[in-house]
């Protein structure tokens, strides 16, 4: 079967190939899937260019944004059937570590990764191990459902883990810095919590046009325009009641605490690079009182919250879709997402 190999995380882009592989063997406790969709995500970004390397293995397949359909079930697999179309929640907690423990699951210390651990979506046919079926991670899909959305559940998942750890809700005032296929989901999902308004900072001009069309109350072009000047006359200089940075740039932190209100919440959603340090002012976190706060992947509560909206039509993930490739033409669509200007990038099967 065909399959993106990943050899290593040095010398991209020559460090990975479209080949033949086997395809994997259905053990009696396994699923295997055929995958229908694989969606590129920043986090690839990092991982094909060494930046990530956390449970990434030489030689491995990565991709861990994933919907298909049930091309095998294991004698011993109860619930499932072939021809079902079903989305993978890519990670496994322990259930025992301190996080587990201690309600935070999307952090376990033990977590493993379809994507990561496991052989992940940029292939032909995935192998779900028993662990991933027996947490729950195997979600069955409604035929409305697109397989292209369908993928599109997981980050999906991580926006509704960074929504709560934002704590948006009714009436509050919101701001996203970025307009990729993240902050389009935080814009959304901003919304439909209730925020009275969300405004979004975004350099490129097509992706401000699809705020604005997916419901943004101002668009911001921070290289022409005054953010902070922005926020300031859309909420009676008092500066906005939630932020989510869904761009991991250093440089914005500092400024970006000074565009929240009195006790509001700031969410660093995006991943940053790890040992890179800030400048930023403390006295504006101590004197206006504000939530400083990160978000790491999903809980699986999430991620089923995250299928029924989808199933439910309650958000608008095509929309977010720009490009769709077929497997044999991932270097393609890889190349296309480094040059980050598509949104959502999807590989099909
Ligand atoms: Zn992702
Ligand atoms: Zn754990």
């Amino acid at each position: 079967m065909k399959a993106v190999v990943l050899h290593g995380p040095d010398n991209y882009p020559n460090n990975y190939e479209v080949m033949e592989i086997e395809k994997p063997k259905c053990g009696e406790n396994d699923l295997l899937i055929r995958m229908k969709a694989a969606a590129l995500c920043g986090t690839d970004k990092r991982i094909f260019t060494g930046a990530k390397t956390k449970g990434v293995r030489k030689d491995s397949v990565i991709g861990h944004e994933i919907c298909g359909v049930i091309e095998e079930v294991g004698k011993n697999v109860k619930g499932y059937s072939c021809g079902e179309k079903v989305a993978i929640a890519n990670v496994i907690p322990c259930g025992h570590c301190s996080a587990c423990l201690s309600g935070r699951e999307n952090a376990c210390l033990n977590r493993k990764a379809i994507g990561y651990e496991f052989n992940g979506g940029f292939e032909e046919y995935v192998l779900i191990p028993e662990v991933c079926i027996q947490s729950g991670n195997v979600v069955k899909l409604s035929d409305k459902v697109s397989y292209a959305a369908g993928a599109l559940i997981e980050p999906l998942a991580c926006c509704i883990r960074g929504l709560r750890n934002t704590g948006t809700g009714f009436n509050d005032t919101v701001l996203v810095i970025g307009a990729g296929p993240i902050g389009l989901m935080h814009l959304q999902l901003s919304l439909i919590s209730g925020a009275k308004s969300v405004i979004v900072s975004e350099l490129d001009p097509e992706k401000r046009n699809l705020a604005l069309k997916l419901g943004a109350k101002r668009v911001v072009d921070p290289t022409k325009e005054d953010l902070h000047a922005i926020v300031m006359e859309e909420t009676n200089n008092e500066g906005v009641d939630r932020i989510v940075m869904a761009i991991g740039v250093n440089a914005l932190v500092d400024g970006t605490l000074k565009l929240a209100r009195k006790g509001g919440t700031v969410c660093l959603f995006a991943g940053f690079p790890k040992g890179k340090n800030s400048e930023l002012d403390p006295s504006v976190i101590h004197y206006n009182e504000l939530n400083v706060t990160g978000s790491t992947a999903y809980k699986r509560i999430d991620y089923l919250q995250a299928a029924d909206m989808v199933s439910s039509g309650k958000i608008d993930l095509d929309a977010i879709v720009s490009h769709k490739f077929k497997l044999e033409d991932f270097r393609k669509a890889l190349d296309l997402h480094m040059a980050g200007t598509a949104l959502k990038v999807v590989i099909e099967n």
